[in-house]
């Protein structure tokens, strides 16, 4: 992982997984260690776009089961549900299909890296009023003092390293 400061604007120091991912024993470590968290009785993976779709699709192979896209607005066609949130640099808006995964699934969510929690609180709303069951939340790094579990509370949170 390599951090660059100041990116994507000023005053952000940004924690990057590229090379990580890039890294084929590394993926394996990490995407074990997020599957060693993942309750068994679940029906799909939801991954978080982008990178959150990568260990998602990984976790989901491994398990046998599917992987279900949450994506940023403008990527899938309808009929669609959407919520906008706050993230650490501006806002986003992400969209999920509500027709591609039975009501009552029960799902558990995968992205990279927690911070505010935005994204994946806004996440589980969309979930939820798709009528999906949210059994847990997994990152692969959590970055503690900016409110991201607060933001969440309630749902577990599964982060395999934790930095300030
Ligand atoms: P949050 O909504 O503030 O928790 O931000 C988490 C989302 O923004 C995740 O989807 C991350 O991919 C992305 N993100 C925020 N900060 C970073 C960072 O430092 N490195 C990589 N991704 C980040």
């Amino acid at each position: 992982m390599t951090t660059t400061p100041d990116f994507p604007q000023p005053g952000i120091l940004f924690r990057d997984l590229t090379g990580l991912m890039a890294d084929g024993p590394a993926l394996r470590q990490v995407t074990d260690a997020l599957l060693s968290r993942m309750p068994a009785d679940i029906d799909a993976v939801v991954g978080v776009e982008a990178r959150g779709f990568l260990f998602a699709a990984a976790a989901a192979h491994s398990r046998g089961i599917g992987v279900y896209p949450i994506r940023k607005a403008g990527k899938l066609p309808g009929p669609l549900l959407s919520e906008t949130y706050d993230l650490e640099y501006g806002t986003a808006t992400i969209q999920l299909q509500p027709d591609s995964l039975a009501p009552g699934s029960r799902v558990y969510v995968l992205d990279d890296l927690l911070a505010t929690g935005g994204t994946l609180a806004a996440a589980v709303r969309l979930l939820e009023r798709a009528g999906y069951v949210v059994v847990g939340l997994g990152v692969a790094i959590e970055l503690t003092g900016l409110g991201g579990r607060e933001a969440v509370a309630g749902y577990p949170v599964h982060a395999l390293i934790e930095l300030p």
